[in-house]
């Protein structure tokens, strides 16, 4: 694990000595370590690149861990890595991130 130093917000510059960064996103906590990044900051990237989930409905803010399953159309689904939503049928799972997804794995077939 990474000591605490002291970095700067990737989008403003400003220096952030507490991490995780946490806000509360309609109702979620949001925790991020990676990247660094202000709750200001924060707050904005989450109304830009919230997705909504298939499942629930609610939002998914970025900077956290959706399951992703191929929707009949060219998008492809997400769904919270919940026990609630991810139950759907997700083949993959990745790291949404700033209106992409990251990491995308597939899951093992069982
Ligand atoms: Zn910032
Ligand atoms: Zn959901």
């Amino acid at each position: 694990m990474e000591k605490t130093l002291k970095k700067s917000c990737e989008e403003c510059g400003r220096t952030v000595d507490t991490r995780p960064t946490v806000v509360d996103y309609q109702g979620q906590e949001i925790f991020v370590f990676h990247p660094v990044i202000c709750r200001a900051c924060l707050l904005k990237l989450c109304e830009r690149f919230a997705v909504r989930c298939a499942n629930c409905g609610g939002p998914i803010p970025p900077f956290t861990q959706v399951g992703v399953h191929p929707g009949t159309d060219s998008e492809n689904r997400f769904v919270h890595m919940n026990p609630t939503c991810s139950t759907v049928g997700s083949a993959f799972h990745g790291y949404w991130g700033k209106g992409k997804l990251y990491n995308s794995v597939q899951i093992e077939a069982c």
